[in-house]
């Protein structure tokens, strides 16, 4: 293709509004552009690269019988009533009306028309397993688009959803799926972790996430140095490992003024204490119930680790107003001494504590020296705390490491939550009725291009892997108003076509735009018809070590070749 003839609108200038280099890189090489917040236009180059991803999907699909599908984008609000996901999903989900007022939404996922299709459509255990697989835009209204197209509001997925009359049947499929998604990541170019994570909103009870390691990434990974294991940090279980370094006598329990004393690190400084021997108290409304969950001045209550640990997803931090109603006191004054009914949970490390500093449950106090048994009852001791760098793993294979991750990809076990909910039965072996089993799997196709740039760059532009490459070859002239450059160049453009994709810039520019522009585009090999022309001589450049090399034109497509193949 002529350059003169693609819409490429490169920027010199890094754009304000970027903050994350894939960002800054699909603006700078002109291969996206915003219309609103979260909201873009994929241009040429984004394009091709994003039907490259897409065909190594679909052949990665195939390959494990998953059949491509396209469903409805506007979906109607009876099909996510049913579910009891149109309240649930809450302010994420784009709601519209029709022309007699009629409710719909834009998917964000399929669970709901996937399932009404199906159990529309199916009979008997003899037609599944049966997995259908879509890639198309979906529409989430995120409460933070940002990273371009890292998180957008409107984004492409492939998702897929498998159908099975048994537990042994989706487990086969959901391997044959991770193991699909790790060809489809390394095919790509991506390096990334699948790790064990939460079920979150879609629901379910078994999830794996994909993870291309960057800084950028909005996720902590826990990951081990000596195995494969790797959690989201939401999950990554913390083993307690029982300590007497903070074992004392006890003391007399005594309320003291701790005025301007909100957080633990404040009553730490306060008391001269190290901040790991206080604690902190909050309040959390489970399902109708109130409970107080303590942790340790140093850790983090893991609100994922709480709803494991009720078996509920419904948790939500409870109010000012009804911590008041029901403490007397605001949020950093809160703790276990009280005689209200709450109940009260703590995290397995505070056992190893003694004489507790702890919220008095009135503004501006605190006890010191509570004592578990004598001061308070723990109703249940659990893990309900984030793992810190350097605690020992799960799997005993060595210390916790952390690393930021981008999810580009997710699979689920979703059983019968949805065959359930909506209904959509099959006749089994023996001729009885029964829900279906499903499992669910998505990719990020655009935040997979973005992440594959995260990981794929310098400071010139894009390298991009040859697998996903917009073009394969840049064909540059220097000057194309030299008889001699030109004449050649259209020679080789003509028999490179025969075998590679040729973006030919034949513009009318200076020769530093034109190497800018090549560098922030970044195709894998680069050729430049320039001064030597006459002699039959051009320039062949990789992208991604920089060397070049002369090459004479008769030998060029054999160069090429063998260049190409190491690329
Ligand atoms: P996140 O936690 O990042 O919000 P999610 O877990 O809600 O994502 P899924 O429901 O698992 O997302 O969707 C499948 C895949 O779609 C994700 O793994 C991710 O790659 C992609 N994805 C989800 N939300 C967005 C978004 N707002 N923009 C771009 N890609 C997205
Ligand atoms: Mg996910």
């Amino acid at each position: 293709m002529k350059q003169s003839k693609v819409f490429i609108p490169t920027l010199r200038e890094v754009p304000a509004e970027a903050e994350a280099l894939s960002h800054q890189l699909l603006l700078k090489a002109g291969l996206i552009k915003q219309n609103t917040a979260g909201v873009y236009s994929y241009l040429p180059l984004a394009t091709r690269v994003i039907q490259k991803i897409s065909e190594v999907i679909r052949e990665e699909m195939e390959r494990i019988d998953a059949v491509e599908v396209l469903m409805p984008v506007l979906q109607h609000a009876e099909l996510w009533q049913e579910s009891g996901r149109w309240e649930a999903y809450g302010a994420e989900l784009m709601r519209l009306r029709d022309r007699n007022q009629r409710e719909f939404a834009l998917g964000p996922t399929h669970e709901e028309v996937v399932t009404s299709l199906i159990r529309d459509e199916l009979r008997s255990y003899k037609q599944l397993p049966l997995t259908l697989f879509q890639i198309q835009t979906k529409f989430r209204d995120e409460k933070r688009p940002r990273f371009g197209l890292l998180r957008g509001r409107e984004f492409i997925m492939k998702d897929a959803y498998s159908f099975h009359a048994d537990e042994e049947s989706l487990m086969k499929t959901y391997q044959d799926m991770y193991d699909a998604y790790k060809r489809i990541f390394k095919r790509v170019g991506l390096n990334v972790r699948p790790v064990v994570a939460d079920s979150g909103a879609i629901g379910g009870n078994y999830t794996h996430e994909f993870h291309a390691l960057s800084a950028i990434g909005e996720d902590t990974i826990v990951y081990s140095d000596n195995s494969d294991y790797a959690a989201n940090i939401e999950k990554a279980e913390v083993v307690y490992v029982p300590s007497d370094a903070a074992k004392e006598a006890p003391q007399a329990l005594e309320k003291i003024a701790t005025p301007n004393v909100k957080s633990a690190k404040e009553l730490a400084e306060l008391l001269g204490k190290p901040l790991e021997q206080t604690t902190k108290s909050m309040v959390f409304k489970v399902d109708d119930a109130f409970v107080m969950v303590l942790v340790r001045g140093h850790h983090e209550i893991n609100d994922v680790k709480l709803k494991d640990y009720f078996n509920t997803d419904n948790i939500t931090m409870a109010t000012e107003d009804e911590i008041r109603n029901l403490l007397g006191a605001a949020p950093g004054s809160l703790g276990p001494v009280t005689d209200s009914e709450i109940k009260v949970y703590a995290d397995n490390s505070v056992q190893d504590l003694v004489n507790i500093p702890v919220g008095a449950n009135e503004d501006g106090f605190h006890y010191v020296n509570a004592v578990v048994g004598r001061d308070f009852e723990v109703d249940g001791y659990g893990d309900f705390r984030f793992i810190l760098e350097g605690e020992p793993l799960a799997d005993g294979s060595g210390n916790a490491k952390f690393a930021e991750g981008i999810e580009v990809g997710q699979v689920f076990v979703l059983g019968e939550k949805y065959s359930k909910s909506m209904n959509a039965t099959i006749l089994n072996n023996q001729g009885r009725e029964q829900h279906l089993t499903m499992g669910c799997y998505g990719i990020g196709v655009s935040r997979t291009l973005s992440a594959i740039i995260e990981q794929h760059h310098d400071d010139n532009g894009i390298i991009w892997p040859k697998s996903v490459t917009p073009y394969d070859l840049h064909l540059i002239t220097v000057n194309p108003k030299k008889e001699a450059q030109f004449e050649l160049a259209e020679k080789l453009y003509a028999t490179l076509q025969e075998k590679y994709d040729v973006l030919y810039d034949d513009r009318q520019e200076r020769a530093g735009v034109k190497f800018n522009d090549a560098d922030l585009i970044g195709l894998p090999i680069r050729i430049v018809v320039g001064k030597n022309a006459e002699g039959g001589i051009v320039e062949v450049k990789r992208r991604d070590t920089g060397d070049s090399e002369e090459v004479a034109v008769d030998a060029l497509v054999d160069y090429i070749e063998g260049l190409y193949e190491q690329v």
